[in-house]
């Protein structure tokens, strides 16, 4: 099986177990998740139920090494998001929260305890996590964070605020960033904690299909084991942060490349003035304008994630990728919506929900803004997050 509309032969840069897992995934999503997303989207639903398909799949913590974790490929993570997000934004949203920013967080920051504790479980898709960094009054500039953690005894309580937080009211364990006397750390809350709430926020004109809340913590008391211990200050979500990016990075391209595919099946048998809408040089020209972003966009994440198994893939690459394949997406995802004219708008073709999913993947896990201030930065070497007064 070869990815459409594949006109420099990507399937060749891919190894047999790289294959398998896209065909795999593929085969699930086009089974258990496409006959069903539009209901869901329009009636906002998490398929919850289909957590233990994903984890039968080995998709959960699926890079991640040790602890009943896959340990699979970067490349064969990517080949997963992207054929997840072809069906939905929203499922790849879930995996990429699980496994890329809760679990991650507990793989590389936690203690041995933790680790045991809490990873088998969610990569079994027993456990559910979420990851809570941004609140009412702080996106961009995490370190604006108000959410305090203060040591009383033996024990931290933690008070403030999180918006945007995926899975938070379906989560058993939250990933809390906090700031605390020594500067950011990070800790490990049971939801179930006494003064942690989770509300789902809506409606949503977006990802409707997943799930996320405001949290309020108030007065909530967890042990010193709770803490993180190997994470100090910002860069500790960062770098959890960067591996969900890189999942993004290559997820695009599957909403993407379903809208293109919508779009081709469609114009082939629409027949306007006599013809199908095929045949006219203005819709090939979008139809061709749409496989070189699919192809270009593929090249990008193929490239980054060669380097990320080779351990040399740098942040600021990881931005070129989040940056430019959500961009090429987004727009192949509006164009494919026009060829599809009226027909367009409706609920029954893809394009148009993946293009409304795509405005919150360009704007979560650093803004289309903040990537290019990180690329300016690295470019040249003056960052240029704040205005200068
Ligand atoms: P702001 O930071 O207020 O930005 C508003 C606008 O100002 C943007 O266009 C931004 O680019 C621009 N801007 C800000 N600073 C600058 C600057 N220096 N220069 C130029 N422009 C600037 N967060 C979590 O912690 N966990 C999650 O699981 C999670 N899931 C999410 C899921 C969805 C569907 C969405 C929509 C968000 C999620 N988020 C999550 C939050 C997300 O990461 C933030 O929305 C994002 O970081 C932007 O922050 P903000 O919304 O506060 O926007």
């Amino acid at each position: 099986m070869s990815t459409v509309p594949d006109l420099l032969d990507f399937d060749g840069l891919l190894d047999d177990a790289e294959r398998e897992v896209r065909t795999r995934v593929r085969a699930f999503v086009d089974e258990r998740v496409k006959p069903s997303i539009a209901d869901w989207y329009d009636r906002a639903h998490f398929p919850v139920e289909l957590v233990p398909e994903l984890a039968a799949l080995g998709l959960l913590g699926m890079h991640l090494s040790g602890y009943g974790c896959p340990g699979r490929s970067a490349v064969e993570y990517g080949l997963a998001a992207m054929e997840l997000e072809a069906g939905d934004s929203g499922l790849r949203t879930f995996v990429s929260v699980q496994g890329s920013l809760a679990m991650s967080a507990i793989h590389k920051h936690g203690s041995e305890e933790q680790k045991q504790r809490w990873l088998p479980s969610m990569a079994r898709g027993e456990a559910i996590g979420c990851f809570g960094l941004t609140e009412p009054n702080s996106g961009s500039d995490p370190a604006s964070m108000t959410t305090f953690a203060r040591r009383d005894g033996d024990d931290w309580v933690l008070n403030g605020a999180k918006r945007w937080i995926g899975l938070a009211s379906i989560a058993d364990v939250a990933v809390i960033w906090a700031q605390t006397d020594e500067g950011v750390r990070g800790f490990l809350v049971p939801t179930d904690t006494p003064g942690f709430t989770a509300t789902p926020i809506a409606p949503k004109m977006s990802m409707r299909a997943s799930i996320q809340c405001d949290i309020a913590l108030s007065d909530v008391r967890i042990p010193a084991d709770a803490q993180l211990p190997e994470a100090r200050g910002l860069r500790a979500p960062f770098s959890c942060l960067n591996e969900a990016r890189y999942g993004i990075g290559w997820g695009v391209i599957g909403a993407a490349r379903d809208s293109y595919e919508t779009a081709l099946a469609y114009a082939g048998q629409r027949m306007q003035f006599n013809q199908p809408i095929a045949s006219f040089q203005l819709t090939q020209s979008k139809l061709v304008d749409m496989a070189l972003e699919i192809e270009k966009a593929q090249l990008v994440a193929l490239r980054l994630g060669r380097l990320k198994d080779a351990g040399r893939l740098a942040p600021h690459q990881i931005s070129v990728a989040k940056l430019s394949n959500t961009r090429a997406a987004i727009a192949v995802a509006r164009e494919a919506r026009t060829i599809l004219g009226g027909n367009g708008v409706s609920a029954e073709y893809s394009p148009m929900r993946h293009a409304a999913n795509l405005e919150s993947v360009r704007t979560y896990e650093g803004t289309d803004e903040i990537h290019t201030l990180v690329l300016g930065a690295h470019l040249t070497g003056i960052p240029a997050f704040r205005s200068v007064t």
